[in-house]
């Protein structure tokens, strides 16, 4: 490795053990070369290594996979947290990213110009894992996915080779890699077109826990058919006990909303007044602000290194049936920090067919994720039976697969039904691109 520009950590280094650990504190993994790359030329160098020396390579960029699929055993990282580089072309209306960026550096670098690239909830996810299996958040049902603003992307292929993806450019990858996670090759660089989204009306909403049946069956109706630029996802979780939230509420379990309506202010406020209408919230912070702090209002719930377990389904529809499963584990939340998510995936998402990108679930209307967390070790099981457990329950009510970043390593049928009429031509391509599954430390799909 003496051609990298980067640092080589090694696990005899000082900074190898903060270096190998990722955002979930459940994940311990001891690789035995962590390469920092400083720009395309150190990853094509470590791509041609790790194929030379038969090395498992694992890709990371935010470190902010559940599963851990950022780091391996044994093998080598080839770790973008440095190649963070953001332009911005305000005359054509796109920015250019690293593949090492986080959220945040992309909201950093878009909202001077009143802009942003849709992406998710918490600005410290990195840009690249997010926007490779989908990239679903705030700005979805204004904008579509993150990969629906996708124009172009650089990726460094197995065999060390660097090519450009787009419409015009190796068109079938263009189209697995939106959705695809990181099964073709590494990106280091994407070019994303801008949308509109400099002060928005956001923030949670909340309602007692024995009023979900008839908050969850409202919001049903409503979010199927509010326009586009009106966005809400459903929440249950634990109010924290600080300072921010009245102390009555402290370490109640609620059910609730968290907004983010974009563009005209009087459909937002007639949206955020129908709810107000139907049911008084017991705690209604929804206010204008700068779309990126919407995006940090719960990063610091959510630091590095807690325990993270999740289990995720596709949703059509919340029926009678479903909505008292929900409830029933709701009520058994096991920790302040665990949470559910109902993010809604209709809107702009609906624009285009399951076959037009690889990712397969334009039909479904919800992306659910149960969120078991907790700052200690000593309640990993606790927080894991949980979701399991809560999963079983729901997933007869779901639409069969999950959201691949809401996914930890849950085997290859759990893909398959993740990618459903996708998954073959998707095999085809890896099978082109990648033939030998170099890339496969990701929820992988099999070369045929
Ligand atoms: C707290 C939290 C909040 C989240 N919120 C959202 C959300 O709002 N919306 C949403 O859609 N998802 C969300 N996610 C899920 C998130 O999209 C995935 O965890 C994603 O994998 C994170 O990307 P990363 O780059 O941080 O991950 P990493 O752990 O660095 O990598 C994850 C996977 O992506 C692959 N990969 C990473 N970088 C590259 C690259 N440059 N080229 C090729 N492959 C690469 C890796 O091989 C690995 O398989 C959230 C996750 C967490 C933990």
């Amino acid at each position: 490795m003496e051609l990298l520009q980067g640092s080589l950590i090694q696990p005899h280094d000082d900074e190898y053990e903060s270096t190998r650990k990722v955002y979930n504190g459940m994940i311990d993994k001891y690789p035995s070369l962590i390469a920092k790359c400083k720009d395309v030329a150190d990853v094509l160098h470590c791509v041609n290594f790790g194929r030379e020396h038969n090395l498992t390579v694992a890709v990371r960029s935010g470190g902010h996979n559940a599963g851990g699929l950022g780091i391996v055993d044994d093998g080598l990282v080839i770790d973008l947290v440095e190649m963070n580089g953001i332009r911005v072309n305000p005359d054509r209306e796109t920015v250019r990213v690293e593949g090492g960026c986080l959220l945040q550096d992309v909201d950093h670098a878009t909202q001077p110009f009143g802009k942003a690239v849709p992406t998710g909830i918490l600005s410290t996810t990195g840009i690249s894992g997010l926007t490779l299996g989908g990239g679903l958040g705030h700005l979805s049902r204004a904008y579509g996915l993150a990969i629906d603003s996708l124009l172009e992307a650089d990726v460094v292929l197995a065999d060390g080779s660097l090519i450009t993806v787009s419409e015009t450019q190796h068109s079938d990858l263009f189209w697995a890699i939106r959705g695809g996670g990181g099964n073709f090759g590494i990106v280091v660089s994407f070019l994303f077109k801008l949308h509109d989204a400099g002060m928005v009306q956001g923030g949670p909403m909340l309602w007692h826990l024995e009023e979900t049946e008839e908050m969850m069956r409202f919001y049903q109706d409503f979010i199927l058919k509010a326009p586009k630029h009106i966005y809400c996802y459903f929440a249950f979780l634990t109010v924290p006990p600080v300072d921010l939230f009245p102390e009555a509420l402290h370490l109640k379990k609620m059910c609730g909303l968290v907004w983010c309506n974009v563009g005209n202010k009087a459909d937002s406020e007639a949206a955020l007044q129908k709810f107000r209408d139907f049911k008084k919230p017991a705690l209604d912070y929804v206010d204008s602000m700068p779309y990126a702090s919407l995006q940090q209002l719960f990063d610091g719930l959510y630091p590095t290194g807690l325990q993270w377990y999740w289990k995720a389904d596709f949703i059509k529809e919340l029926s009678g049936e479903a909505i008292q499963e929900n409830i029933q584990f709701a009520k058994k939340l096991p920790s302040v920090h665990s949470t559910v998510h109902f993010y809604p995936i209709n809107g702009a998402c609906h624009d285009k067919n399951n076959a037009d990108t690889a990712w397969a679930y334009r039909h479904a209307n919800w992306s659910q994720v149960i969120v078991g967390v907790d700052p200690d070790p000593a309640n990993k099981d606790k927080i894991s039976s949980w979701a399991k457990s809560y999963w079983e329950a729901i997933h007869p009510h779901s639409a069969g697969g999950a959201y691949v970043n809401f996914m930890m390593e849950e085997g290859q049928d759990r893909v398959k039904a993740s990618y459903g009429d996708n998954y073959s031509r998707l095999s085809q391509i890896k099978t082109k691109y990648d033939p030998k599954n170099f890339f496969h430390v990701n929820q992988n799909i099999k070369p045929t």
